[in-house]
């Protein structure tokens, strides 16, 4: 009854409507329909916002899957565009009116098994007992039935309530991080993201199952969506370190250490970044500084397996190859458009790693004094106002570059200095010609 009260409460009224609605189609289609998922956490946690994305699971009779059958149903009742995943039982139906935002995926029960540590599982379709007992933690191990009879009903076989009350996050099996690394991962994320506590069993079989090295270098896709994810917190640095004191950070590499010169720079990143938030995947920034901790003859192994984008591995190569030269170049020796040409080389996020791990050095004052004073700077005049004496083409751009040399070194400070200049370049090249 309570538990309704907060369904009410938490649900706009048009989900819950939905829901109810799903139970009905179930119950005529002879089919058992829960609610199960992150909404389930966030709807019994304090002041947790509403997400759009619901999951449902429907408990399988015999051997099909029959997440379809309810899908295809909803479909036909309200609407939505629907996807169909036929070989893992599930379905999406999503694009409701009025409400684009909501989605329903809908899975039917299913068990796992693993072949070996860190295999893809082995799917079986199932009830709804062995469907959450192949979850992470007790808190995600929770129902809610959504029948007509029984709607609201809380199922919870593995004392996920309790747990979610103490805020602890429990494994449900002594072998869950054998089976899949990817749970310590969210483990130590989502005891961050939720401010949960990784209750002290679950913490040390995580610590053992890493320390004796079977994930070593064991960087899977979806260990990269979580590093993502990490890397993506406004302040990374509790997970990071959480995961290094429980070995997590080995599936990178064993001799990755957050020492403090690491932990400085991942700390200055966000004075920056404001700067260059718009310009990138803000996680690239952080991941060149773990990757620049991993020892240089480890780089190899590990380069490939963070499948960087072309951006990203050309900012992390200038990071990583021309960091001694920048840093020993005599800047205040340069003319501002040398500075100009040799930053302008180097992608915005090198410039940002550059500011963050040597923040004292002549190279971070120039890249700051470049930022705000040179980098957006262009000549008074316009290749439009150029075409009255020159075509559009190469010689236009080498004419446009060199007003813009001389305005960046103090040469020219106005539009009509700028024009005596480019008359006077114009006719010397005529002259050569
Ligand atoms: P978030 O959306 O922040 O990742 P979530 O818990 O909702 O949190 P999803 O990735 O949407 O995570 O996963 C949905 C559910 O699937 C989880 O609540 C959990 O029960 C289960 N789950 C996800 N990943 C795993 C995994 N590696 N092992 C076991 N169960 C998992």
């Amino acid at each position: 009854m309570q538990l309704l009260r907060l369904m009410q409460n938490y649900f706009p009224p048009p989900v819950l409507d939905l829901l109810q609605q799903t139970g009905q189609a179930a119950a005529d289609l002879n089919l058992k329909v829960y609610l199960i998922g992150g909404s389930i956490r966030d709807l019994l946690l304090p002041h947790r916002a509403f997400d759009w994305d619901i999951d449902l699971v429907v408990e399988n009779q015999g051997e099909e899957a029959r997440a379809e059958a309810l899908a295809r149903e909803l479909q036909s009742r309200l609407g939505g565009q629907l996807q169909v995943f036929k070989q893992y039982g599930t379905a999406k139906l999503g694009k409701f009116k009025p409400d684009e935002r909501l989605q329903l995926d809908i899975a039917t029960a299913r068990t796992e098994s693993y072949a070996y540590p860190g295999a893809n599982p082995e799917v079986a379709f199932s009830d709804l007992h062995a469907d959450l007992d192949r979850r992470d933690f007790s808190v995600n191990a929770l129902a809610i039935a959504l029948l007509p009879d029984n709607f609201g009903q809380l199922i919870d076989y593995f004392e996920g309530y309790h747990d979610l009350q103490h805020r602890h996050l429990r494994t449900l099996h002594p072998d869950k991080f054998r089976e899949d690394p990817v749970r310590a991962w969210r483990a130590c994320r989502l005891e961050q993201a939720l401010d949960f506590q990784i209750e002290s069993e679950t913490a040390e079989l995580i610590a053992d199952t890493m320390k004796s090295g079977l994930f070593d270098g064991f960087c899977s896709a979806r260990i990269r969506v979580e590093l993502r994810k990490v890397l993506s917190f406004d302040d990374p640095i509790p997970c990071l370190l959480r995961l290094s004191e429980l070995g997590v950070l080995r599936c990178l590499d064993p001799h990755l250490k957050l020492n403090e010169t690491l932990l400085d720079a991942l700390n200055r990143l966000e004075q920056w970044q404001p700067w260059f938030a718009e310009a990138h995947d803000a996680w690239a920034a952080p991941l060149c500084l773990l990757l620049e901790a991993v020892p240089l003859e480890k780089r190899p192994a590990l380069l490939p397996k963070l499948e960087l984008n072309q951006h990203q591995l050309r900012s992390w190569l200038a990071f990583e190859q021309k960091s001694q030269t920048y840093l020993q170049n005599d800047w205040s020796k340069m003319p501002p458009s040398a500075i100009y040409a040799a930053l302008k080389a180097i992608p915005d996020l090198t410039l940002w790693l550059w500011l963050a791990r040597y923040p004292e050095s002549p190279l971070a004052l120039t890249i700051e004094r470049y930022w705000l004073e040179w980098r957006n700077l262009k000549p008074f005049l316009t290749g439009h106002e150029l075409k009255q004496w020159l075509k559009p083409g190469p010689h236009m751009r080498a004419l446009l570059n060199e007003l813009l040399r001389a305005r960046l070194d103090g040469e020219t400070h106005s539009h009509d200095d700028e024009m005596t200049l480019a008359q006077k370049l114009i006719q010397q090249r005529q002259e050569v010609l």
